[in-house]
């Protein structure tokens, strides 16, 4: 992937320069997921008929804001006027939702659909383009991801996306209740279109 170039078309900068970016945000085990998932997504837009380039962006962008503090959110949520119910939740749910308004501000990223895909890769959302399905996968799949599940997901996510957005979907809402969390009524809606039978 390093042989890979930039174009200029979502990005103004080379791809040193954007993981640079990142980098200087990220820990060392978070930078690496990041390059996994932009792996993925390269791999996954290949075989999906979506821009590569514009997938590995998404990719490489999508946990940007993750460790940014929660004062930092809570300041960017009311700067930008968005939904003040998002004052309720926390870190899981803002990195993705808020997160794309850092990668705007801070990258200068303006691409709407590579922002959405951000906003979307946690939760999913009812309607997902192919980039969001794409970005939500491949942060479930990339290769340094181990869990008992992903042997199955992995191969799963090459064969068939939406298959694969269908079993991450169910298996992280069973995870999340078998640990009591509190669910994040955008994950039920994912659920309702892409998993419930009726
Ligand atoms: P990561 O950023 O690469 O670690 O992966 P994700 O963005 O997919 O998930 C971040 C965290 O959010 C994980 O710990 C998930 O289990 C958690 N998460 C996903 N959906 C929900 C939800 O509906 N509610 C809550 N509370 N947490 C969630
Ligand atoms: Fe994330
Ligand atoms: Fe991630």
């Amino acid at each position: 992937m390093s042989e890979i170039k930039l174009s200029n078309r979502f990005y103004h900068g080379t791809k040193e320069e954007l993981l640079g970016k990142i980098k200087n945000q990220l820990s060392d085990f978070r930078y690496k997921h990041i390059l996994g998932v932009g792996q993925t997504c390269h791999e996954l837009a290949k075989l999906n008929g979506v821009d590569p380039e514009q997938a590995m962006i998404a990719g490489f962008v999508h946990d940007y804001a993750k460790e940014k503090t929660d004062e930092q959110f809570i300041e960017k949520i009311k700067e930008k006027k968005l939904d003040s119910d998002l004052l309720n939740w926390g870190n899981s749910i803002w990195h993705g939702v808020v997160g794309a308004e850092f990668i705007k501000d801070e990258l200068k990223i303006t691409d709407e659909e590579i922002l959405n895909a951000v906003r979307r890769h946690t939760v999913g959302a009812p309607e997902m383009t192919t980039l969001d399905q794409i970005v939500y996968v491949s942060d479930y799949v990339e290769p340094n991801r181990s869990f008992p599940d992903v042997e199955i997901a992995r191969p799963l996510a090459y064969a068939n996306l939406k298959q694969a957005v269908i079993f991450e979907t169910k298996h992280t809402l069973q995870f999340l209740m078998s640990s009591s969390s509190k669910i994040y009524p955008d994950a039920i809606l994912t659920y309702n279109a892409f998993v419930a039978e009726n």
